[in-house]
């Protein structure tokens, strides 16, 4: 029984949403008055990094803050959009002085920094392409990334260079220039590399942005590697369009506003709506350089005075386990916008949302090849806890089946599961899979995009997720949602997270198993073991619940947060383990 929808616009509304009559916008909306709301190059060109930057000083928020930094010991710094613009210049300066052509990758490994965002805006305000690795890589995943986008400069610090990059700088023949954000005592320069902030002083501080159209490449993203080896995914400048589009209708930012997304910019997310998106509406953004830490985040959410958040449910359910009384201690008058992304999130933790903030998580689907989000619950629409939501304006998005002759056919009824797909021609869509022109071809059938994972569509257009393509259940001719069963354990007061998986059965092909991870403070024993069997029963019926639960201390996990069922199933399985470039380590 999915829990009641959650009516929004009966309480006080900070601000008049932008969007507050889904069928409206959806009959309204076209790509070209999205495109209409940039400002867009002089010379009739698009850019990301213009968007961002330029844009704003240009409307007079040049003094405003664009990014606030806050460190582990609670120390602030803040960039204006001004600052950030003359960063972002020098390095553009900085990049033709070192001969980096158009179209050529620059990739950063770096935490949470200023640096950051002055190289990912630099660089794609330049017209080169911005590879933001994720710092917490090893060398065999960076290496296989910098050859993959043959980066020819990489900006990091000293110690991660001399830890990762140093012992694969000879397998990196395209690798030129590594330039390093460094300590204020940091010593001499290691050989082969340069000095960041100096080369930065060095460079003029006026630089005209590239003169780039919508279909060059300006990023290159990494898949989080959930279901095997990562992909890499480039997006085009055109990928503005409907990052600032979505940044307003979905996050609802109004300039100005305090901004926090939780992704790192290692990430899509963290680079999609962690640096363009909200900076194209305006934003007043928060960047945390330190790791999740409950008491930490709740503090962020008070005195920060947040008003749109965006996060993760693995974040959302270790909050969670940390027990409603810490996310009590304080108050969050200014919250009015709580948002979702990345795993599906469990009705549980939408309605924790209200009970502890007052209003509900607002769950969001997309991924690295959409560009953008493509699916959420809008801020202003009813929130049905357990749904994803509906397709934002503009993109045609449904379940489809192969039907005969192998053919794909629309599913028009609420209760069939089908693949989710979306009809190409939305501006952020990917246009490769770098290095693998057969496999981004293979993604696309009779017109559509199909996107590898499985949902209903009820009546009113809202999508239910089911599971991946490759983790869902076959048991016994049924189709079973690791999802539904995870969801219906998390509903038990002792479970903090779970993990289903299919485990092959002589009769009934597959049967369900279930990795738990408890709650702090509560002790594993098989009465707990039978009471969570008991639940599941109950809720679900003797032939989908899980015929085994097993207790787990932590749930194999990417690094992005998802739980990696993959894992799961080839550690019980004792099938090689692929790709564990991306495993959370302790895991
Ligand atoms: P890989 O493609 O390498 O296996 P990945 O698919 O996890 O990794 P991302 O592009 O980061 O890499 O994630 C997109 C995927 O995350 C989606 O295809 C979907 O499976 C999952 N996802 C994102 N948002 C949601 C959501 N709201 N509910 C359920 N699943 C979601
Ligand atoms: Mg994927």
């Amino acid at each position: 029984m999915p829990a009641a929808a959650i009516h929004k616009l009966t309480g006080s509304q900070h601000v008049a949403p932008y969007l507050s009559d889904y069928d409206a916008a959806c009959r309204a909306f076209t790509w070209e008055s999205a495109r209409a709301q940039l400002a867009g190059l002089p010379g009739g060109g698009l850019n990301m990094g213009y968007e961002a930057l330029d844009r704003q000083v240009a409307a007079g928020r040049g003094a405003c803050v664009a990014a606030r930094f806050i460190d582990r010991q609670w120390r602030h710094s803040d960039l204006t959009y001004a600052d950030l613009l003359e960063s972002c210049s020098r390095f553009g300066n900085l990049l033709q002085s070192l001969g980096v052509a158009r179209g050529e990758c620059v990739a950063t490994l770096l935490g949470r920094s200023p640096e950051l965002f002055t190289v990912v805006l630099g660089t794609v305000r330049a017209g080169r392409v911005c590879s933001s690795l994720f710092f917490a890589f090893g060398p065999e995943p960076l290496k296989t990334r910098l050859q993959l986008g043959r980066a020819r400069v990489l900006v990091t610090s000293d110690e991660l260079y001399r830890r990762k990059v140093a012992p694969i700088r000879a397998a990196l023949p395209d690798l030129q220039h590594v330039l390093l954000v460094r300590e204020a005592n940091a010593g001499e320069l290691p050989a082969g590399t340069a000095d960041l902030a100096q080369l930065l002083g060095a460079s003029g501080a006026q630089c005209a942005p590239a003169p780039t159209r919508d279909a060059e490449v300006a990023l290159l993203h990494f898949t989080s590697g959930t279901t095997g080896k990562p992909k890499g995914v480039t997006l085009t400048h055109a990928a503005v369009i409907a990052q600032h589009a979505t940044a307003k209708l979905v996050l609802d930012l109004h300039p100005q506003e305090t901004y926090w997304c939780t992704a790192d910019p290692g990430w899509v997310t963290g680079i999609a709506y962690g640096v363009i998106g909200p900076l194209t509406r305006g934003a007043r953004m928060i960047i945390d350089r330190e790791e999740f830490e409950p008491q930490r985040w709740y503090r962020i959410l008070a005195e920060e005075r947040v008003n749109v958040w965006y996060t993760a449910p693995t974040a959302i359910r270790m909050l969670m386990k940390a027990g409603t009384a810490l996310a009590r201690a304080r108050s969050y008058p200014e919250l009015r916008l709580m948002l979702s992304v990345g795993e599906p999130l469990n009705a549980e933790a939408v309605l924790w949302g209200t009970e502890v903030f007052g209003i509900p998580f607002h769950d969001t689907w997309w991924q690295t090849e959409s560009g953008a989000i493509m699916i959420a619950n809008f801020y202003a629409c009813d929130v049905l806890p357990g749904a994803m939501g509906r397709a934002i304006p503009g993109v045609e998005i449904r379940v489809v089946r192969r039907g005969a002759g192998g053919r794909l056919e629309v599913i028009e009824s609420p209760e069939e599961v089908g693949e989710i797909a979306l009809r190409p021609g939305w501006p952020s869509m990917f246009s490769a899979y770098l290095g693998d022109e057969q496999r981004y071809r293979a993604a696309f059938i009779d017109g559509w995009y199909l996107a590898g994972d499985l949902a209903r569509r009820d009546r009113a257009g809202y999508f239910w997720f089911v599971g991946r393509a490759d983790d869902v259940i076959k048991s016994a001719g049924h189709l079973i949602s690791p999802f539904e069963i995870e969801s219906c354990l998390m509903s038990h007061a002792a479970v903090a997270q779970v993990g289903v998986i299919g485990v092959p059965d002589p009769i009934a092909g597959q049967a369900v198993k279930a990795f738990v991870e408890l709650k702090d403070g509560v002790a594993q024993s098989e009465e707990l073991r039978r009471s969570l069997m008991a639940h599941a029963r109950r809720l679900l019926g003797a032939a989908v619940a899980p015929r085994e639960i097993a207790f787990s201390a932590a749930l194999p996990r990417t690094r992005s947060g998802k739980i990696m069922r993959r894992l799961l199933r080839a550690r019980e399985l004792g099938l090689p383990e692929g790709d564990l470039s991306t495993l959370e380590a302790g895991t």
